[in-house]
């Protein structure tokens, strides 16, 4: 079945389109987490960003910094945040490739809601050996 970005990428459901080219499509979040949150979405749809070549990735963060800096410019907003939100247990709703783009004002009440947590002992170290690329 195909997802809501397929969708708005084929003209089927509307969208508020900021950028286009062959490869993405840049488009206002229909839910802000801050008003004029972004996404920049393949036109391919890769279900996510593990699966997803580099060479994609890269002309998408490469939109992204675009994104943000008009952001800035435009919203004068103080900071954004970017993310990709990757498979069902991060919170990824749509398994269609996108990286969210977020404007962040000094105090603006908003938060990512990650609560952090400690290592204990060696398991610092033990997690680095097994993350070591
Ligand atoms: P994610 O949870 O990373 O998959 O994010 C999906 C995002 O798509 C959410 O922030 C939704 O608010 C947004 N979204 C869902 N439907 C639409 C739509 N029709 N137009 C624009 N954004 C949408």
């Amino acid at each position: 079945m195909a997802t809501v970005f397929e969708m708005i990428i084929s003209g089927d459901i509307p969208s508020v389109k900021l950028y286009e080219d062959d490869r993405v499509l840049v488009i206002l979040d229909i839910n802000p987490a801050v008003k004029g949150h972004a996404l920049v979405i393949s036109k391919t749809a890769y279900p996510n960003f593990t699966d997803c070549p580099a060479d994609t990735l890269a002309h998408m963060m490469e939109i992204a910094q675009r994104v943000d800096r008009k952001m800035r410019q435009a919203l004068g907003c103080d900071g954004t945040n970017i993310l990709i939100n990757n498979g069902p247990a991060s919170g990824q709703e749509i398994p269609h490739l996108h990286i969210h783009v977020i404007p962040r004002y000094e105090n603006d009440g908003q938060s990512l809601g990650f609560t952090k947590t400690k290592y204990e002992g060696d398991e610092i170290s033990k997690m680095g050996e097994r993350l070591a690329l």
